[in-house]
């Protein structure tokens, strides 16, 4: 059989502009789509009504057109999927994979050794909820045999699920799906075989193949790429108050991207247009030269 066609995706949050850490993960994704002859798919991840930004989506895709990226296919809107994720709990539930929880944020927090991402739930629920108490959250269950897998930009990577993150939120109390579920649902049904992305999200991707296994997917390739951080070690963004992007030059910003990636694009390309550095890239791009730390400064 032929290897199948490589497909990637940027799967941006509209809960602000696209700024230059974002569009660092859109050009890394891109390049290696368009240089391996794949596809590459745009999806906004609006799944949290309270964090969306009205107009960032809009004001997103038309910042990336700006730019001149070209997405195969139609977006796709985690807000319009919600039968999909609720399908694929149904499945969990039927597998006797997730548990309902009844324990607060606080009744956690009291208890619970502080993991990679916040407390680590220490299981409480996991024998049958307590009576007379509201649903908090559907949690899933982990063991502790580590996740290994490799990622083409930060290498050999390994997680102990119960030990650095314990049972993970799948759905809140209040209805709304987690993050960890819809992007390994959307990723699979939209036949994603390649992330790339920024590496904040490198500490759950053990949890995303962990859902992969139990929903019978298959495992895409994973590259993290380093995310940006103010001098105080932030992520950039609308909170942090990242600098916007400027619309009148972007092939500057675009070369100054390739630069931080690791691409050493010439001095003199960020003075020509945007279709000169966009040749540049195609022609250039390396993976294997993106720097393979979590963070970069700038
Ligand atoms: N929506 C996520 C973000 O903007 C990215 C999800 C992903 O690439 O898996 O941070
Ligand atoms: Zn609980």
């Amino acid at each position: 059989h032929p290897a199948p066609r490589y497909r990637g995706r940027f799967a941006p949050s509209p809960t602000g502009d696209l700024h230059l850490g974002s569009l660092l993960a859109a050009v890394a994704s891109y390049l290696e789509a368009r240089v391996r002859g794949g596809e590459w798919l745009l999806r906004i991840e609006d799944l949290d009504p309270p964090r969306v930004m009205a107009g960032a989506a809009q004001r997103i895709m038309a910042a990336l057109e700006h730019y001149g990226f070209e997405w195969d296919g139609e977006v796709v809107w985690q807000s319009a999927r919600l039968d999909r994720y609720e399908a694929a709990l149904a499945r969990l539930i039927e597998a006797g994979a997730v548990y309902p929880c009844t324990c607060s944020r606080k009744e956690v927090a009291a208890i619970a050794h502080a993991g990679v991402e916040g407390p680590v739930y220490p299981g409480t629920c996991r024998a049958g909820m307590a009576k007379g108490r509201p649903l908090r959250a559907w949690r899933v269950r982990v063991d502790n045999e580590p996740i290994v897998y490799h990622d083409a930009v930060q290498g050999a990577c390994s997680q102990r699920l119960q030990s650095d993150v314990g049972d993970f939120v799948v759905r809140r109390g209040d209805g709304l799906f987690a993050y960890q579920l819809a992007v390994v649902v959307d990723d699979a049904e939209q036949g994603i075989n390649a992330v790339v992305r920024g590496a904040d999200l490198l500490d759950s991707t053990p949890r995303q193949i962990h859902l992969q296994r139990l929903l019978g997917y298959p495992q895409p390739s994973y590259a993290h790429v380093p995310v940006l951080v103010n001098e105080r070690g932030e992520k950039l963004s609308k909170q942090t108050l990242a600098a916007p992007l400027d619309r009148q030059r972007p092939g500057e910003s675009l070369c100054r991207v390739l630069g931080l990636l690791g691409q050493a694009p010439p001095a003199e390309l960020a003075r020509g247009g945007l279709t000169e550095c966009w040749n540049w890239a195609f022609a250039h791009w390396r993976m294997q030269s993106v720097p393979p730390q979590r963070h970069i400064e700038c």
